[in-house]
């Protein structure tokens, strides 16, 4: 439900903009509960509307800050994607398509082009369930973040768990790091003998525009006999924070993609898969969507290299 205009705060918040990190956790640190860091500020303001949170009395806008939104690549290949940069201008850049496709493809999936233009990835990140999770999870990508005293960097499957999840709202995101793939030569030889296959997919209420009821990412290969040489599969949607099915990988490595690892692996995806309910559906319709999403991306995978030696899925 919308709060009504006339219920809104008389008096508008303080914008402040502060040229660096060390002057926004200041600013954070001078203002408390009553200030917030703002990024694109479209998850903030659909937050106030629907009166969720209060706005607060001061805004700590990241706006100019200016190495909170570049992207580079560091010296062992890894990418460092500022947690300001919105989403409109990452899915544009050259070297995320060649480098991050899957989290191009999960960038398409968000909102609408308009909204795009203004949220940021690490504001999606530090929602907790943003749409890009599901695809950073499968890269293996790192947190970066300071609490003014330290900075330090997490896997971002660990910054996901509960026991992390306290004291965040007094750090600042500062980068977000996806692993180099193997190197251009290295990886060309490895494509020939083997099928790799990378999936991103969100299942909403309609075709586009919709907030996500179930979103799977994965990255998978397979040797040329079909044997599973690699998984990676992340599973998230509505308000379940999304998590990477760590045991259910380890259950398929080294098997044959055959019809019984198939049937295992979806087994794994119904009990692991931390669903969560909603008036629009509930834990059971998602467990059963993630695993059939995934089983079916196995399937694809199989069937690009046509198929293997091993018993056919
Ligand atoms: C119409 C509409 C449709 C949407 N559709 C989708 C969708 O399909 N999928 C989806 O995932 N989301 C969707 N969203 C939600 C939102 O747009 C995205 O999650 C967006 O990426 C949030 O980024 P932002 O920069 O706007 O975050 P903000 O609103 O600025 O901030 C979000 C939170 O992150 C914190 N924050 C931001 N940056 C930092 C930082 N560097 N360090 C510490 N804290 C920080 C803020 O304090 C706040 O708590 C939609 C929103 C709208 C309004």
């Amino acid at each position: 439900m919308s709060i009504p205009m006339h219920q809104l705060p008389e008096q508008q918040p303080t914008v402040w903009q502060p040229a660096s990190v060390e002057e926004a956790l200041r600013l954070k640190r001078q203002w408390g509960e009553d200030a917030v860091i703002v990024a694109g500020g479209t998850w903030l303001r659909t937050s106030w509307e629907n009166g969720l949170t209060p706005m607060p009395q001061h805004l700590i806008s990241l706006g100019r800050i200016l190495a909170l939104s570049g992207l580079t690549v560091g010296a062992e290949g890894q990418v460092h994607i500022g947690p300001a940069l919105n989403i409109a201008d990452l899915m544009r850049n050259g070297l995320v398509k060649q480098r991050c496709a899957l989290l191009v493809q999960a960038c398409a999936e968000i909102a609408a082009p308009s909204i795009r233009n203004l949220a940021s990835v690490g504001g999606n990140v530090m929602t907790r369930t943003g749409d890009l999770i599901p695809a950073l999870l499968a890269m293996d990508a790192q947190v970066r973040r300071t609490n003014g005293t330290t900075e330090q960097t997490t896997l971002l499957s660990e910054w996901l768990t509960p026991t992390n999840a306290q004291g965040q709202h007094d750090e600042l995101m500062t980068g977000i790091l996806v692993p180099a793939k193997t190197s251009a030569a290295a990886s060309e030889r490895q494509e020939k003998a083997s099928r790799k296959h990378e999936f991103y997919l969100k299942v909403g209420r309609r075709e586009a525009f919709t907030p996500s009821v179930v979103t799977v990412a994965g990255r998978l290969t397979l040797e040329p006999d079909g044997t599973i040489a690699h998984i990676a599969i992340a599973v998230g949607g509505g308000s379940a924070v999304p998590s990477r099915l760590t045991r259910a990988e380890a259950g398929v490595v080294g098997k044959p993609l055959s019809k019984s690892t198939l049937k295992a692996l979806h087994q794994d995806v119904m009990a692991d898969f931390q669903a969560v309910a909603d008036d629009y559906a509930g834990v059971s319709y998602r467990k059963q969507t993630a695993a059939n999403l995934i089983i079916s991306e196995c399937y694809k995978a199989w069937r690009k290299g046509g198929g293997g030696h091993a018993s056919q899925p």
